[in-house]
């Protein structure tokens, strides 16, 4: 007997093989096979009589197969196969190209069912390629109907997937709704199994749209409930209560080279009236690349450390961690903190007075184990979506022994709408930095194809004659043949020896150790490299002010955001900033990539190009979703506020009557399982 665990591999027709293929694809049983829904529908709901078909349709026809047989094409390069399909009113041809295993299955008489599009063929009405399978008394899966297509990886096709799901279908009853009966019949929301169902064979185009509305409401809700426990159980923690020293931050703030904008001081101020409250702060800063968080964070350290307190920053990588440690101890030099570094570098003693700093700013060695800070009561962590879902739960926990949570806040330079952090990040407060400081002129973006490379070229040497210095960043580190895409090492010596023999070019990829990366940074910040050919190392963080100009060989390989990451590292200044993006020569062509690349050139606003990226490559790949269990049908539905705002207010309203759950067991099982499911990846 079936049922919802039985591995996929109990199903008739599939073997070993098949069962790999289905795994790539995350389908392992059938309850991932059920939830596996499609990304498009073929609509072949009209049946056509033979003599109706008409040139450009897309058609259903059935019939008897009256001829059907194999020949060779005159130029004998490939199979032609031939079958004459008739029903009352006519018959028509269908023709395939190197199928000639359709005769071994298909066989005069038969009636069959295709769907496909008319075409001419010598003049005559016919049916190339179309999908073709016998009629049963079971019904027709692939050729009538709303026909789903799925996702597919290689070796599988539409027909097996499509034949699978509909083994299973049956199976949908035993999915347990754990949807509570109230919010489903006040939200007008059709069940579960029934849902399943429609989404993959919809009886009309109506039904797919109650389905989705039903699966999307499931998924935003399930994840709501999740933060409002998290929310709730935070609430209930013990928090350090700080004291806002505000004569002393208002000292500060005036004493800084430039005022801050409304959003950083509203930020600020949201944060700092968070830190005097006795339960943990749990927020999320959000500002495009240059918006200027790190003195935002500034102003919250400064203020845990006059509490006598201790805070931490954490981020992805041990450049940016060298370079917040600089730039805070720079900020807050006229204090007498104990400001520390610690990276997987850090010795011993180092570790040692990091542990007892007032101040400490590090990678991952910060939640190592055996690693605590006694007087912990501000964890910030930059980037958090680099970090991993195990790795969010230790920062939650960072003082594991102790009783008291520190206050948290999270850093993010991905341009995210409220719509989605909230859908992503339910359980934290959500600060946002919208403009940029003042007097920050647009990057001036270009294209350049191989025909103006040397332009381009004369105008770089041009602006570092006048001071300027430059990245080119290159997609890989070694020269590979396969991959025909310029890696750092000849780039670099290209630069070098041909292209600009005067200037001093500096090379930085993630390969190098911590201290010749340090070397380089170092030197490219005060001037002495000018031109720093790199990998995608440089993406988060590095602030270098005088860097005007961000060359981009292979664009095409990086994704939007990310381009939109590399340009922010640029334009951080009150200097005239240019990027140019090199797409590879075979790419100049391809209008998908030159699509993507002129997105660039026309939007400065991470979030415009966040939902160009978006459309064109899901929120899996954009916002590091993926792993935290996204499915292809909810990305449609992440910009739409109400959608979310309904389900965390419904979330909200049962969390608060029945914080355990108590009374809905169904729902409380579907938690622990999809937590589980999360931390497994
Ligand atoms: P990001 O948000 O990308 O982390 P940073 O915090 O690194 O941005 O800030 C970018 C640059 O802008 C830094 O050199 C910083 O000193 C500067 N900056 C920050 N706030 C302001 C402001 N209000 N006015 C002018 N410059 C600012
Ligand atoms: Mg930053």
């Amino acid at each position: 007997m079936l049922h919802l665990d039985s591995s996929l591999i109990d199903l008739n027709r599939v073997g070993k093989t098949t069962s790999s293929l289905l795994k790539k694809l995350g389908l392992v049983t059938i309850q991932d096979l059920l939830f596996y829904l499609p990304f498009r529908y073929e609509d072949f709901s009209q049946k056509t009589p033979i003599d109706d078909l008409e040139l450009g349709q897309n058609v259903n026809i059935s019939g008897a197969i009256e001829l059907i047989s194999n020949k060779k094409s005159p130029r004998r390069r490939m199979y032609i196969t031939e079958a004459l399909i008739a029903d009352q009113s006519g018959t028509v041809k269908a023709i395939w190209f190197n199928q000639p295993f359709l005769t071994r299955s298909y066989h005069v008489g038969d009636e069959v069912s295709l769907a496909g599009k008319v075409s001419e063929s010598y003049g005559q009405i016919s049916l190339v390629s179309p999908v073709i399978e016998k009629i049963y008394s079971s019904g027709t899966i692939h050729t009538t109907g709303l026909v789903p297509s799925y996702h597919l990886t290689a070796g599988l096709t539409q027909k097996q997937i499509r034949f699978l799901i509909k083994e299973a279908l049956s199976l949908t009853t035993a999915v347990p709704d754990w949807l509570p009966q109230d919010i489903r019949h006040r939200l007008n929301l059709i069940s579960l199994d029934e849902a399943i169902k429609q989404a993959h064979f919809p009886t009309n185009l109506e039904k797919i749209n109650l389905a989705r509305k039903r699966l999307i409401f499931t998924e935003l809700f399930l994840r709501q409930i999740r933060s409002q426990i998290i929310k709730n159980e935070l609430k209930s923690r013990q928090a350090p209560q700080l004291i806002f020293s505000e004569a002393e931050t208002k000292k500060f703030v005036a004493s800084l080279p430039f005022t801050l904008t409304d959003s950083q001081r509203q930020a600020a101020w949201e944060i700092l009236k968070d830190l005097t409250s006795t339960s943990p702060m749990s927020r999320l800063l959000s500002g495009d690349v240059g918006s200027g968080k790190t003195i935002v964070v500034i102003i919250a350290l400064l203020n845990a450390a006059l509490n006598k307190k201790q805070a931490a920053l954490m981020v992805p990588t041990t450049i940016l961690a060298q370079q917040h440690f600089n730039t805070i101890s720079r900020f807050l030099k006229n204090y007498k903190f104990k400001i520390a570094l610690l990276t997987n570098q850090s010795n011993n003693k180092q570790r040692q007075e990091a542990l007892t700093a007032d101040i400490v700013i590090g990678t991952q060695a910060l939640i190592q184990d055996k690693v605590s800070f006694p007087r912990l009561a501000l964890a910030v962590v930059d980037e958090q979506h680099r970090f991993g879902v195990v790795q969010r739960q230790k920062i939650l926990n960072f003082n594991n022994q102790s009783k008291i949570t520190p206050h948290f806040l999270s850093l993010t330079a991905t341009p995210i709408p409220r719509s989605l952090a909230l859908a992503i990040y339910g359980d934290l407060d959500l600060s946002l930095l919208k403009q940029k400081p003042q007097g920050r002129k647009s990057i001036l973006t270009k294209i350049v194809t191989d025909s103006k490379r040397a332009l381009a070229y004369d105008f770089i040497q041009k602006q570092i004659k006048s001071g300027r210095q430059a990245f080119v960043i290159c997609p890989l580190i070694d020269p590979s043949d396969k991959l025909g895409a310029r890696s750092v090492k000849e780039e670099h010596a290209r630069l070098d020896k041909e292209i600009f023999p005067d200037l001093k070019i500096g090379l930085l990829h993630g390969k190098l150790k911590a201290k010749a990366k340090e070397k380089v940074m170092t030197d490219f910040l005060s001037g002495h490299i000018q031109i720093l050919v790199s990998t995608s190392v440089v993406e988060v963080g590095i602030d270098i002010p005088n860097a005007t100009l961000m060359i981009i060989e292979g664009a095409e390989r990086f994704g939007l955001a990310q381009l939109h990451q590399f340009r922010g590292r640029i334009g951080r200044s009150e200097l005239q900033s240019y990027c140019f993006l090199f797409p590879s020569q075979e790419e100049t062509t391809n209008n998908k990539t030159l699509e993507r690349l002129t997105a660039l050139t026309k939007h400065q606003d991470g979030l415009e190009l966040a939902k160009i990226d978006l459309k064109l490559r899901g929120a899996g790949e954009l916002y590091g979703t993926g792993q935290s269990g996204f499915s292809e049908i909810q990305t449609t539905s992440l910009f739409d506020y109400s959608d979310i705002k309904q389900a965390q207010m419904e979330a909200a309203d049962l969390i608060n009557k029945d914080p355990e759950l108590n009374n809905y067991p169904a729902l409380k099982e579907k938690l622990g399982q999809w937590e589980e499911s999360i931390h497994l990846e």
